[in-house]
């Protein structure tokens, strides 16, 4: 039967029922004074049909409980006044958790999708809750009967919560509410009001016995650090607030955050300042891409209304300026600048030594926090032959001189997409081998089809569904093995580039030693507030994950540095609910939020709208006239559930929609926004044109018309 169906059938039955209760007015046989007046009759029912009464009993209280009926807590009192307390806690305890475990799966058959769907953004926190403490916070909520019973059953049915875990803890949760009614019920002659059993005292009780469990996690976490913390002495002076170790984009604003709120904070850095991004990553390979579009601007120069142009040009100079590039940014991540800042800038390996002491350069540094900021690595898979050749990753690329003639690319990620478009415009024979089906595999696949299909137009050969298995090295040759659908592919190079990924920079520096744990992706396993399982240690940046972005380094760092200096008092956790993310391949592929594919899994009600670039005056005057946006939107809303842009400048273009989302700005409201004319941002104004034109309100345009008919007389 298909879903809807049954969702369908249980609706109607669960809407008979209740009807035929209310019918019936079956209500009144489940009140107080209905029980006490019937007592003696049903006492000597029972008497004659022991196991018939309780079955009988039994399936009632299940009925009751799973249609959310009210008459449970007489119920409850009928079994202690007619079974005697054991039996009744027995049979109770059990009937009452059966029947709110049925209606938690009721609510979540009928209800969980729709709301995970329709709320999921916002719901992310809850879940994870949920996932983290649902158990306690379920338990203090059956022994504190703050919230009615039936809601708790319905509610929790909506979260991530597993049935047996919400069974389990019901059981045993609600015993001592039960055996506190069953007991009542025993004595039910002395019982005037069903309000009057449970006494102030007893619900202070409840609430302490409810909070206990709460108390008692955030008391095992204390003790926990507390003994992780005591095998090391504790300083009774510390050197600094905060040690942070690297001085990539995590620990530059996290060393940053620090000195500003006047911390004496020391800065460790082994390498280069600047890390990964100013001297391997963003900055070098942007500055590459630069210089590989003046080519490919030159290649188009008939589009531009010139018969021809020549561009001359030396590989060995392009590089050298990547490095000028680095050298023009540099200032910016300098020794100088942090250290007029009020940073302590130590150059030199670091090495944690206990949750209070960084060494470094044989010096011991006290400190009250550390930040753990030590960036990633590129990630070499376990191909055979691969070490007996000078591959080529994200850290030595941008000391070639000598343009690659064939250069295969591992990786259809954005390192491996960014490079291999350069290097072919360059004038390298490209091979780019993905295993994936799709090159940029996080993107929708009409998205990474029309990147592939760009890239092949520039004479990248692009190989998806291609597992590199070895490397081999025949005679002058270097060979790279691959596996294609059973059969193999052999691709000759000169050079290989691995960009398969990177892996998070988590050994060799006392992480082991401490026994900070490790994620299973292979990053440091924090909490909320970027806290490790030492609280005292926290961490940012690409070794934190699950981002692998400067922009989310630099977030982050905020965040840790904050709660390392002013935990307990106040803290923060760390917001994840609008990350944006661009591949700088040309066009660009820039996105925030959902897109087509993970709305689908998501199963989320939405509408796509769409605005084609080609339409654009602005993109169609620059020669940029390809790509387009999409929108993801609730059905019928004009919220932004996720924007995609596939353009010229699309990373720039999407900072509207970043805005939009994080302050919950709407199409409507980006559409009544005045944009410069003729611009490329005109473009996000145009795609909320396009969803106000799909959402026209037919019927008052109808009424409309005939206004103006009856005014034209
Ligand atoms: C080719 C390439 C292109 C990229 N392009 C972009 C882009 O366009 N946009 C974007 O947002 N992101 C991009 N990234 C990713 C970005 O560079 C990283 O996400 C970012 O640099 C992570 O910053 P981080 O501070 O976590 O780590 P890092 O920048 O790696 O810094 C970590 C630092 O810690 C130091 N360190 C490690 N261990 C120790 C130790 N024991 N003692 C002292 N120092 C230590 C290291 O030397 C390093 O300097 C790119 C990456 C690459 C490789």
């Amino acid at each position: 039967m298909p879903s809807r169906w049954k969702k369908a059938f249980i609706l109607i039955t669960i809407a008979v029922l209740v009807g035929l209760f209310i019918f019936f007015d079956l209500q009144r046989y489940l009140t107080l004074a209905h029980l006490k007046a019937q007592q003696e009759t049903l006492q000597s029912y029972y008497a004659s049909h022991r196991l018939l009464t309780l079955a009988g009993y039994f399936c009632f209280y299940i009925i009751v409980t799973a249609l959310s009926l009210p008459g449970a807590a007489v119920m409850t009192l009928a079994g202690g006044a007619l079974f005697g307390f054991w039996p009744a806690l027995l049979v109770v305890s059990f009937a009452s958790s059966i029947g709110a475990t049925l209606a938690f799966l009721v609510s979540r058959f009928l209800l969980r999708d729709w709301v995970q769907s329709r709320f999921g953004n916002r719901l992310k926190t809850v879940n994870a809750g949920i996932a983290r403490e649902g158990a306690f916070y379920l338990f203090s909520l059956r022994l504190v009967p703050v919230f009615p019973f039936f809601v708790i059953n319905l509610v929790l049915g909506l979260t991530p919560m597993r049935a047996p875990t919400f069974y389990a803890v019901s059981q045993v949760g609600m015993l001592a509410g039960t055996a506190v009614y069953v007991n009542a019920g025993t004595r039910l002659g002395q019982i005037t009001s069903l309000s009057g059993i449970l006494s102030p005292e007893l619900l202070i009780s409840f609430a302490l016995l409810g909070l206990f469990p709460l108390i008692a996690k955030k008391g095992v976490d204390f003790m926990k650090a507390r003994r992780v913390l005591k095998a090391y002495p504790r300083p009774r002076k510390f050197d600094y607030n905060l040690v942070v170790i690297g001085a990539g984009s995590a620990g530059l604003v996290a060393s940053y955050i620090a000195a500003a709120v006047k911390a004496r904070v020391a800065l460790i850095e082994k390498h280069k300042m600047g890390g990964d991004c100013l001297n391997t990553g963003c900055v070098p390979s942007k500055a590459l891409l630069r210089s590989a579009k003046m080519l490919a601007y030159g290649r188009r120069a008939q589009d531009y209304g010139f018969k021809k142009t020549v561009i001359d040009f030396d590989f060995a100079e392009v590089m050298e300026r990547v490095q000028r590039v680095i050298g023009k940014v540099e200032p910016h991540d300098s020794v100088a600048r942090y250290t007029a800042l009020g940073v302590d800038c130590i150059s030199g390996a670091a090495k944690l030594t206990s949750p209070y002491s960084v060494e470094v350069n044989g010096r011991t540094l006290t400190t009250r926090n550390i930040i753990v900021a030590t960036g990633a690595v590129p990630l070499l898979p376990p191909i055979p032959g691969l070490d007996r050749i000078d591959y080529l990753t994200s850290d030595n690329l941008w000391h070639l001189r000598d343009l690659p003639r064939r250069l295969v690319v591992l990786g259809g990620g954005p390192i491996g997409c960014e490079m291999s478009q350069a290097f072919a415009r360059f004038g390298s024979r490209v091979t780019q081998v993905e295993m994936a089906p799709h090159i940029m595999g996080r993107e929708d696949p009409e998205v990474a089809d029309f990147i592939r299909a760009r890239f092949e137009a520039e004479g990248v050969r692009v190989l998806t569904g291609h597992t590199a298995r070895q490397v081999l090295i025949e005679g002058d040759e270097q060979l790279l093995v691959c596996e294609n659908q059973g059969r193999q592919v052999t691709i000759p190079f000169d050079r290989l580039l691995v960009a398969v990924g990177r892996r998070a920079n988590i050994e060799g520096f006392g992480l082991e030693e401490l026994g900070v744990r490790i994620s299973p992706r292979g990053t440091i396993e924090t909490d909320p507030l970027l806290r490790t399982n030492i609280p005292n240690i926290l961490c940012a940046g690409d070794v934190a994950g699950p981002y692998q972005f400067t922009h989310t380094a630099g977030h982050q760092a905020w965040y840790a540095a904050v709660n390392a200096l002013f935990s307990p008092f106040k803290t923060f956790r760390a917001d994840y609910r609008v990350i944006p993310w661009c591949t700088f391949t040309d066009p660009e592929v820039a996105r925030v939020g959902l897109n087509e594919n993970q709305a689908q899994e998501r199963g989320i009600d939405f509408e796509v709208v769409r605005y084609e670039l080609a339409e654009l005056d602005r993109a169609i005057a620059e020669e940029e006239a390809e790509g387009w946006i999409k929108v993801i939107t609730p059905t019928g809303k004009d919220k932004i559930l996720g924007a995609t842009i596939v353009g010229a400048h699309a990373g720039d273009l999407l900072a509207e929609f970043i805005l939009a989302m994080k302050h919950g700005i709407g199409l409507n409201k980006i559409l009544g926004t005045i944009h410069s004319y003729p611009t490329l941002a005109e473009a996000n104004k145009a795609v909320a044109g396009e969803w106000k034109r799909a959402h026209i309100p037919e019927k008052l345009l109808g009424r409309v018309e005939k206004f103006h008919a009856w005014r034209r007389g």
